[in-house]
């Protein structure tokens, strides 16, 4: 693992600095295993992980933006549409709202690989979309998410990638990564917790 560099990333063209955080098994319960078709396809199915929303509220207070990056191919499949996608979408930011946080803004790919998209992570599509739509720089940000596709989008994107356990991942699998994360974390709260923290 790489000697982590604390330093703050620099804010994009609006001033601001912003976090990209992946949304199944970082913000919500991963829904691989226990669902109908292992995605999120019900508001019943999303279960916020312990201390996701405290966590976004906390980098919202240090000024950050926060940004969901989300693969959804489960529209593309047919399991849901994409109004449920937004129902859910929008339940989880009013919740999130709720707990005194904001996700600035939400960007999901529907795709599957077969429909060849340019924003299925590990693309960078949604990433640069974000980047033209809020005025802002990735390059040097965080990208959090629990899965392979979040780092290899992160590091393409020249952002700092970090993993959480909360989600497909185990440290075991990352042994077999050819690109690792620049840290690996628990959870969101105490990636947050570490970003957060004051530089040595
Ligand atoms: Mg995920």
């Amino acid at each position: 693992m790489k000697t982590p560099n604390r330093s703050r990333p620099e804010p994009g063209k609006t001033g601001k600095r912003v976090i990209f955080i992946d949304r199944d098994g970082v913000i919500n319960k991963d829904p691989g295993g226990w669902t109908e078709y292992n995605y999120v396809t019900r508001w019943k199915d999303f279960h916020f992980i312990r201390g996701s929303k405290a966590a976004v509220r906390k980098l919202n207070r240090a000024g950050y933006y926060c940004i969901v990056i989300s693969n959804q191919a489960g529209v593309s499949k047919g399991h849901y549409s994409e109004n449920r996608l937004r129902a859910i979408n929008s339940r989880m930011l009013k919740e999130i709202k709720k707990s005194g946080g904001k996700i600035r803004s939400a960007y999901y790919c529907i795709h599957q690989d077969s429909d060849n998209c340019g924003c299925r992570k590990p693309k960078t599509g949604l990433v640069r979309l974000a980047e033209r739509n809020l005025g802002i720089a990735a390059r040097g940000a965080y990208f959090i998410g629990d899965s392979r596709v979040d780092v290899e989008a992160g590091k393409k994107a020249g952002m700092r990638t970090v993993l959480v356990l909360t989600g497909k991942t185990s440290v075991k699998d990352l042994n077999k990564w050819k690109i690792k994360p620049d840290l690996v974390f628990k959870d969101l709260s105490e990636a947050v917790d570490f970003i957060l923290s004051p530089s040595p």
